[in-house]
């Protein structure tokens, strides 16, 4: 469904992805994972143009776009069928929990207001949020947050959900309900590209896990083979690290 082809990213003189290949099947779970300064988050970024890449073909469905020549309304459409969901939740302050999620619906893909918050409502029960629909972030613990941000990328109906590293920023009391909403998604085989430390959801959750090193990827393989008998040493030697 989603066929990345030799992309790469510099910022100045550094190569930080270096010609990343990369296919998604749909409702494909994979994990990234990698040290840090990697590249991890910014190959995320790239295939939703919150950067803007330097080289390499992207092709979502039946979209395909060349993105050195990615015009206005390609880019657009490739937010569309990418969602995102960020380390530090990036929610509207001043926005309830329900407008949050309703927001895009309205705002990007028209909905009548009354419509986009039937739906918001529906994602808000299935995020687990159903009773604070009008509480604003502020107010809500991290956790709750977070599963508001994942809300709302269910709400875009993407084709492909980002998450770079979701439970990252947050306490570890509020991870487990986090994961455990990702991992209701992933039963849905929603199709799914995660960034994250937590080799339990890896092991548990993923189809296939990638490790990148220094821009590229370095292996990858179904979690039982990339933890149990990696190939590389450079995965070896990272795995011996975290795991
Ligand atoms: P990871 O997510 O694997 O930790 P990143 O993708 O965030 O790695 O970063 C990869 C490299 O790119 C790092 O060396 C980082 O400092 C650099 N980098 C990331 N974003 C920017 C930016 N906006 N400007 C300059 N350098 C950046
Ligand atoms: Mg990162």
């Amino acid at each position: 469904m989603i066929k990345v082809r030799q992309l790469v990213k510099r910022f100045g003189q550094t190569t930080v992805l270096d010609g990343i290949d990369l296919d998604i099947q749909q409702g494909e779970i994979i994990v990234v994972i990698g040290p840090s300064g990697t590249g991890k988050s910014t190959l995320l970024r790239c295939l939703n143009f919150l950067e803007q890449p330097d080289a390499g073909t992207l092709e979502i469905g039946d979209l395909e776009v060349d993105v050195t020549r990615a015009t206005r309304q390609q880019i657009l459409a490739v937010r569309r069928r990418t969602a995102f969901v960020f380390q530090n939740y990036a929610l509207f302050a001043n926005k309830t929990a329900l407008e949050n999620i309703a927001e895009r619906l309205v705002v990007v893909d028209r909905w009548p207001e009354e419509k986009a918050q039937v739906l918001a409502r529906k994602i808000l029960e299935r995020v687990g949020l159903a009773d604070r629909a009008d509480a604003f972030p502020v107010s809500l613990s991290g956790g709750q947050q977070q599963r508001v941000g994942i809300g709302r990328a269910m709400a875009a109906q993407a084709d492909v959900i980002l998450f770079d590293e979701p439970t990252s920023a947050l306490d570890p009391e509020w991870v487990g309900e986090v994961l455990s909403v990702m991992k209701t998604l992933a039963e849905e085989r929603q199709t799914m590209l995660v960034v994250t430390h937590e080799m339990g959801f890896a092991r548990d959750v993923a189809d296939r896990v990638i490790f990148m090193d220094e821009g590229r990827i370095v292996e990858q393989g179904p979690p039982s083979q990339l933890f149990e008998s990696p190939r590389d040493p450079r995965t070896r030697s990272f795995l011996r690290k975290v795991l």
